[in-house]
């Protein structure tokens, strides 16, 4: 992938806030396979992110701050700045509402500050943006249908005015930005206790067996694998060829149901079975990115990667982080030998 130079003076000093995180510390990787990269600061504050998801690297260049974004300070400033500091479960950030505001608007705020003169400033916006949306599929001038009040609301409007932090920002001061729309993700470096759909369906896959579908699962998502993804976001955050500030849709557009996914991962691994839970309040009927413009902004990129290899991937590896084999991993499960060969999906 090429790197971005025009930011007038050597090699840049880049700033990923949130960098532990399940996305972040995929960029990271990516990011330090820049050979033009002086210093990647990682600023991360543990809250949902993970040491360990950067702890096999060995780079000179990555330098790792335990660290809220909103109080985060350094004595120099920075080329690019990525702000991914925020949790995206909803079990998360409905957990601790004010502070996924926090991290959000004045993480945003904060790192603002910490921009060199002419630099970058790539910012992760998400889908929620369109709240449970009234036009499928979602083009980026879409306004969204949404309750600011919400349970939600923490998330997808901390988000939302982070993007209009930015686009004012760009308006009075012509900041150098990128904003990016992400739908669903998943994959490898999700936390087993994240709570998000695929991978809360592959631990409960791994450990009870018992799949829990909320309402009656017939509410859409677009599931995007994180390596389609990431290879999106690498091209339109590093790329100086590209002149377009966002918001950009990044997602997979094919829509898939939720009880969709819960039945194929039931049908590759044995014994487990669907039980339907209480449905979660102003959860989203539907959610698919249109993707023209991103078709256009990056030329070539495609999200390639079905929800059924992409879970394959991450069952694979949440396996191995289990310590389970890959050959038969699923009898470590306790009971899980009594169910083989049982009928016992509840679809
Ligand atoms: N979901 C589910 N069971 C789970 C986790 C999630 O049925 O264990 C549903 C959830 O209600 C939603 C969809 O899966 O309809 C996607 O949820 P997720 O938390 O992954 O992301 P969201 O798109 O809601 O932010």
């Amino acid at each position: 992938m090429p790197s971005p130079g025009g930011r007038g003076s050597g090699m840049p000093d880049v700033l990923v806030a949130g960098g532990c995180g399940f996305i972040g510390s995929h960029l990271v990787r990516r990011l330090l396979q820049r050979s033009d990269l002086a210093r990647l600061v990682v600023v991360d504050n543990l809250w949902t992110g993970r040491e360990g998801n950067l702890s096999d690297i060995a780079d000179e260049r990555l330098e790792i701050r335990v660290s809220d974004a909103e109080t985060f300070s350094d004595s120099s400033k920075f080329d690019e700045i990525l702000h991914l500091a925020s949790p995206a479960s909803p079990a998360w950030y409905m957990a601790d509402p004010i502070r996924t505001i926090r991290a959000n608007v004045l993480g945003g705020l904060n790192l603002l500050q910490l921009l060199k003169p002419g630099g970058r400033f790539c910012f992760t916006s998400t889908s929620e943006v369109y709240g449970d949306p009234l036009v499928s599929p979602q083009p980026e001038h879409y306004r969204g249908s949404v309750d600011c009040t919400g349970p939600r609301s923490s998330y997808d409007e901390g988000k939302r005015c982070v993007e209009s932090m930015l686009f004012e920002s760009r308006r009075v001061s012509g900041t150098n930005i990128r904003v990016a729309r992400l739908f669903n993700v998943f994959g490898p470096y999700t936390r087993a206790d994240d709570g998000r759909a695929i991978s809360n369906f592959l631990n409960q896959a791994l450990t009870t067996g018992v799949l829990t579908v909320y309402g009656d699962g017939l509410q859409t998502r677009s599931w995007g694998y994180v390596d389609d993804i990431v290879d999106a976001l690498e091209r339109y955050f590093w790329l100086d060829a590209i002149d377009y500030p966002g918001p950009l849709n990044i997602g997979n557009d094919r829509e898939v149901s939720v009880l969709e996914v819960a039945e194929y991962i039931c049908s590759i691994v044995p014994g487990c079975r669907i039980e339907f839970a209480a449905p979660v309040p102003q959860d989203p009927t539907n959610r698919r990115p249109d993707l023209s413009l991103a078709r256009s902004v990056l030329p070539g990129w495609i999200a390639r990667t079905g929800y059924e290899e992409g879970v394959t991937l991450t069952l694979e590896w949440f396996q191995t982080q289990r310590g389970q084999s890959l050959q038969d991993p699923l009898l470590k499960r306790p009971g899980t030998a009594a169910l083989v060969g049982q009928d016992a999906r509840a679809t």
